[in-house]
């Protein structure tokens, strides 16, 4: 059985970018006969906005995007909102410390950036250069209050199978190495809870936007440690701006802003459609003639410029 989700941040409204992968995993989940979950990921409350959530919601609906399971219907995997998930994010956690897949950090930023020999040009900073790692889990007198790290195993090589980006290794060891799984302040990190929750939730598939491809191996591997293994993934390229760059404008074009301009919401979906390579015609339900065409293979890998979606 398909299950795919969707699992926006209520941090603020619902982009274009955003739009379009929600328009993808929708089409997707009904080509495969499955079903649309949708989980919201509120983890990071200083930047929860209050409100966003219905109002994502709202837009994902005015889209046409309907989903089986969530926050707002329930279903078998109750609660579908991440803040309302700690029990299962703690048991994972303590799941890996009793196999000694565990250590606490206390190294700032800097510190691990000026330790660092090969800085790694992820978003999330330089690979951690295992400074605390021979230190396990005693309780020394810590300098701020500790992160949780995961303990890589050496050898991490793992190997993704993208649906749209194809096939691509790599060692996580070497690339990421120890990531963090909970912060100092005691916040679970995205990496840990979109892993205990896909798992949990029995996601088959993740469509979703590609910056998050660089998370893929470390989710995989951490799936993998957790006695599952990672969903497909199928990572759609982002929208951008004529710098080619992950576009303010893109991100700053809210699907409200368009509603309130007086767009039409199929109208919306078949402009997405088509920037992407697929062509749905007039139909009165874009998304359900897209689920008829799409290839994910034709989404291609090159980010789609933004002045097509307008
Ligand atoms: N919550 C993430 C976001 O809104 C998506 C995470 C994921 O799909 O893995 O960008």
């Amino acid at each position: 059985m398909y299950r795919g989700r969707f699992a926006p941040s209520p941090t603020g409204e619902l982009h274009l970018g955003s739009a379009a992968t929600a328009v993808f995993a929708a089409a997707r989940a009904l080509q495969m006969r499955g079903v649309l979950v949708m989980r919201l990921e509120d983890l990071d409350v200083p930047r929860v906005v209050p409100g966003a959530a219905a109002a994502l919601l709202d837009d994902l609906h005015w889209l046409g995007i309907s989903w089986a399971e969530g926050p707002d219907l329930g279903g078998p995997t109750v609660p579908y909102t991440q803040s309302e998930r700690h029990l299962l994010y703690e048991a994972a956690v303590e799941d890996l410390a009793r196999r000694r897949l565990t250590y606490l950090c206390d190294c700032s930023r800097a510190e691990i950036a000026s330790a660092a020999s090969a800085p790694h040009a992820g978003e999330e900073g330089p690979r951690y250069p295992g400074t605390c790692r021979p230190h396990g889990m005693t309780q020394r007198s810590f300098r701020r209050s500790p992160a949780l790290r995961l303990a890589v195993p050496a050898a991490s090589l793992i190997t993704i199978d993208d649906a749209v980006l194809g096939t691509w290794s790599e060692d996580v060891a070497q690339t990421t190495g120890d990531f963090v799984l909970r912060r100092g302040d005691g916040t679970f990190a995205y990496q840990l809870a979109v892993v205990v929750d896909d798992l949990a939730m029995g996601i088959t598939e993740v469509v979703r936007a590609s910056d998050l491809a660089s998370s893929a191996p470390r989710q995989a591997l951490l799936a993998r440690l957790l006695g599952g293994s990672a969903p497909r993934f199928a990572h759609v390229p982002l929208v951008v701006d004529g710098g080619g760059r992950l576009s303010k404008r893109a991100r700053g074009v809210p699907i409200a802003e368009q509603r309130r301009s007086g767009r039409g919401a199929i109208e919306l979906v078949r402009a997405i459609a088509s920037a992407y390579g697929h062509e749905v015609g007039d139909r009165s339900d874009p998304i359900a003639a897209l689920a008829e065409c799409l290839d994910l293979r034709r989404l291609g890998v090159a980010p789609v410029h933004v002045s097509r979606l307008m």
